[in-house]
């Protein structure tokens, strides 16, 4: 069985600030919710991480959750916080890239867009690019992206769910974070 999950990502420029106390708060959310479980187990797609397994309430954050079974005999079924460092959250491993400027519109080379990545990723100081075509200095969150992919120290991760979020729990997480915020569906 292949497994998916759904980034949520907050959209920012600067590190987000005290990321770990708002990944708290989110989970804690999602706890007063009961939607996950109280301690962490073994319920994401990771060798040395855990995350916080779903409960039945789950489907209460989805269109038509309801008519959707839980699914409790899933393994990696759960809640993954990320907060530890800047992380790129990519649809898939060997995603296609397509980056076009906001000023422009001109597509940037693929190649320079996976440099300016691991710019953005190893904290080089160069979180800002220039596009080689029109010169214009910009954010590298301010690039277009195909498909979507978020660059952020914090996000959460949905194992194994469906996919069609309600409007009200996307508003939610935009309040909790405090910002727009990005969705990025991944299949592995
Ligand atoms: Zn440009």
């Amino acid at each position: 069985m292949s497994d998916n999950c759904l980034h949520i990502v907050p959209l920012h420029k600067e590190d987000y600030p005290n990321a770990e106390l708002k990944a708290k708060e989110i989970l804690e959310w999602f706890q007063k919710k009961g939607i996950v479980e109280k301690e962490l187990s073994a319920c994401i797609l990771s060798k040395d991480k855990k995350g916080y397994r779903f409960k039945p309430n789950i489907t209460s954050i989805f269109n038509e959750g309801e008519l959707w079974a839980y699914r409790d005999k899933y393994c990696i079924y759960g809640l993954e916080l990320v907060f530890e460092k800047r992380t790129v959250f990519h649809p898939q491993e060997g995603a296609y890239l397509v980056i076009d400027c906001p000023n422009c519109n001109k597509t940037i080379d693929e190649q320079l867009g996976y440099e300016w990545i691991s710019d953005w990723y190893e904290n080089k100081g160069k979180d800002y690019q220039n596009c080689p075509i029109c010169k214009e200095k910009r954010h590298l969150t301010e690039y277009h992206i195909e498909p979507t992919w978020a660059f952020s120290n914090i996000g959460i991760s949905l194992w194994n769910t469906h996919w069609d979020l309600k409007s009200d729990f996307l508003n939610e997480m935009k309040q909790l974070f405090g910002t727009e915020i990005i969705i990025v569906p991944v299949r592995i």
